[in-house]
């Protein structure tokens, strides 16, 4: 089979590798049908995470279940499905308190199992506590695949974000990022029913018509300084309850400190990269920091059921569409931050 493999910086490119086989009770093969590219993989692109070349990427993926083991009856043979980026055994004393993400016996894609979701066949564990079915499991309709293809991550974690933030009715946020999570995030945080959205972006125009298209109402595309200016400004110097930090830069935690008044909360799911934070900043205006990495398999059911009923659309997010073959020119899209979010469509 084929899959997408890590070769160095800069360098990934479809490679044919030992096709995976059911080693578990509990596992299942999945038919990848589309998958996406996230912006952490891009760490991977950069050579600046610590993945090895020859390694397998990819953690975003829907297809549908060709095998099973023996134990496992909840997914089917046939069935169509939405990974989360991190699969999990559902059992554990973390699984059962809701927090997927540290599931004893989970692990991430193309780490701890070989396969990851960029390729034409997964490896799953523990499938049935791992795997969302899609509606009754029938093939979706080609225009959803995007939509549903966001459940595996960034919409998840957008929602975690606003959910840790305590963001409720009639509260204003400020969410910084205009990635893929942070454009979640905005999504979230109106179903939500915020009262003011502002998202702290970049200064490209697409990006900011994309935010104001799924829910921003204004949209700062200066940095630092600036951009705490701005929103005080905005808020007659009243600043905001609750901040939604997704990049995970210094810059983008002192922002987020910066237009957080005293007494609200800043959540942060931004993967942090060389991040240091003094707790007596927070300490003198006893503002909460709270957020971290999104359990993705708990909220999924309920995004799933907002998504199959069109009450959301998600999958906004992608900008770019190609072939698995295709993958070079994804990751090249991204890098350049000329795409948003790249899908990469396989077989069929
Ligand atoms: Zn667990």
């Amino acid at each position: 089979m084929h899959a997408v493999v890590f070769n160095g910086p800069h360098d990934v490119a479809v490679r044919e590798v030992a096709e995976p086989r059911i080693t578990d009770p509990m596992d299942a093969l999945v038919a990848v049908r589309a998958a996406a590219v996230c912006g952490s993989d891009l760490w991977t692109y950069r050579g600046m995470a610590s993945v090895a070349p020859g390694a397998r990427i990819g953690h975003e993926f829907l297809g549908q279940v060709v095998d099973t083991g023996s134990l496992t009856d909840q997914v089917r043979v046939g069935d169509w499905v939405v990974a989360p980026f991190r699969y999990s055994d559902g059992q554990c004393e973390y699984c059962r308190a809701g927090l997927t993400s540290s599931c004893t016996h989970g692990g991430f894609w193309g780490r701890e199992v070989l396969d990851a979701g960029q390729g034409e066949l997964v490896r799953v564990p523990f499938a049935d506590s791992t795997l969302v079915r899609i509606g009754d499991g029938d093939e979706p309709d080609e225009s959803m695949l995007a939509d549903l293809l966001t459940l595996s991550d960034v919409y998840p974690t957008g929602t975690h974000a606003v959910v840790k933030a305590g963001l409720d009715a009639y509260s204003s946020v400020v969410v910084i990022g205009d990635g893929a999570v942070g454009l979640s995030a905005v999504m979230a945080a109106r179903r939500a029913g915020a009262d003011e959205v502002i998202v702290l972006g970049s200064a490209h125009p697409d990006r900011r018509q994309l935010a104001l298209t799924v829910g921003a109402d204004r949209f700062i595309s200066v940095r630092g300084a600036d951009a705490v200016q701005q929103v005080a400004d905005i808020t007659h110097g009243a600043m905001v309850s609750h901040v939604v930090e997704c990049v995970g830069t210094q810059g983008s935690f002192d922002t987020a400190f910066g237009v957080v008044r005293d007494g609200g909360t800043v959540s942060y799911v931004g993967l942090p990269h060389q991040v240091s934070i003094d707790p007596a900043r927070l300490f003198m205006h006893n503002i909460t920091l709270t957020g971290g990495m999104c359990p993705a398999r708990v909220y999924m059911p309920l995004l799933m059921d907002e998504v199959l009923a069109g009450r959301s659309h998600p999958g906004r997010v992608f900008t770019a569409t190609l072939p698995l073959d295709r993958v070079g020119r994804a990751y090249e899209l991204m890098d350049r931050r000329e795409s948003i979010k790249c899908l990469l469509t396989v077989g069929a």
